[in-house]
């Protein structure tokens, strides 16, 4: 199917998201983190989308400010076709039905005084199901829907390992009916025999609810398995977008190149390590023109200016002067 037949669920257009620096007894605005700035880009419904880079690129910003978990400096959010930027907060709070988070942290983000059928009655409770049974009944086929029983309904979260403390915040996510989840390193706090579990759990709750997932994570080993779009991250701005071969077999930008050149190859053939040299610049004063400037081995004279996010054939998007030129290069 190309993208023009397929339904967009989440339309963002030139997003930013700033956090003003205060400084002085006065607090006067003396400049600003651009945490998030300028990103446009769509989620197709059904679909995982995978956002990656380096740790502080802002991945997260973006995934929260698209919602309206964190409220935008500016730009435009669609959401299943309705301005998401106008609705009023009891709006908003209806909206929030159709779109859940399950955080890195299973340990964290469950309440540790709270037995477990109540966490997962919770959201039902905000979003005003009334009906008792009706909300008992729901969070019984919720956690067996997540891989465990109802027996557990009536524990607390320190008697579950890490995998099912994710499967009681899988649960949870999923007891409003969501369209659309947000997975913010879902898997990166677990051992690694239990991470393909919950993924695979993710990916059979996908195809039998048809859920739409943005996909966060560092791991890009992860993002190659589950997603099937993959948009790469720079401080604050996205520099490539496309399907998992576009990517993962073609990828364009030097920094994707960078960050995938870290992974083996399918098989165990190494890729030639690309390391890159720095730190990234800080996201209150990132580099003028090309923002990877300062540590791309291709830079030139032209990168002074600000690459166009242009589109390089079939939905693959690059933000790079010398894609054409490097195309092919590893
Ligand atoms: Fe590197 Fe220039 Fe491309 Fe930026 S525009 S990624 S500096 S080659």
């Amino acid at each position: 199917m190309d993208d023009r037949q397929k339904k967009v669920l989440l339309r963002v257009r030139g997003l930013k998201k700033w956090f003003p620096i205060h400084r002085g007894i006065t607090s006067r605005v003396a400049g600003y983190v651009k945490a998030v700035d300028d990103v446009s880009y769509d989620v197709y419904q059904g679909e995982t989308l995978g956002l990656v880079g380096e740790s502080g690129c802002g991945k997260t910003t973006l995934a929260r400010t698209s919602l309206r978990l964190l409220e935008p400096t500016a730009g435009e959010i669609q959401f299943d076709g309705q301005d998401f930027r106008a609705l009023g907060r009891r709006e908003l709070r209806q909206a929030r039905k159709n779109m859940q988070i399950v955080f890195q942290d299973p340990f964290g983000s469950l309440h540790p005084k709270m037995k477990i059928g109540r966490i997962i009655e919770e959201p039902l409770i905000i979003s005003g199901v009334k009906d008792k049974a009706a909300r008992r009944k729901r969070v019984e086929e919720l956690i067996v829907r997540a891989g465990l029983k109802t027996e557990h309904l009536d524990r607390y979260p320190h008697e579950f390992s890490g995998g099912q403390r994710q499967r009681v915040v899988i649960a949870r996510a999923l007891a409003t009916n969501p369209k659309l989840i947000i997975c913010d390193e879902p898997v990166s706090a677990l051992d690694v025999s239990v991470r393909s579990q919950i993924l695979n759990l993710l990916e059979e709750l996908q195809e039998s609810l048809g859920l739409t997932y943005l996909f966060i994570s560092h791991d890009l080993s992860v993002v190659e398995h589950i997603c099937d779009r993959v948009a790469v991250m720079y401080l604050g701005q996205m520099v490539e977008l496309g399907t998992r071969e576009q990517i993962y077999g073609g990828m364009l930008h030097p920094y994707t190149k960078a960050l995938l050149s870290a992974i083996p190859l399918a098989g165990g053939e190494k890729r030639e390590r690309i390391a890159l040299e720095g730190d990234i610049p800080s996201p209150a004063k990132p580099p003028e023109g090309c923002r990877f400037h300062t540590r791309c081995p291709y830079v030139a004279e032209v990168c002074k200016t600000v690459p166009p996010f242009e589109d390089a054939g079939e939905g693959h998007r690059v933000a790079c002067h010398r894609w054409r030129e490097l195309a092919g290069t590893k």
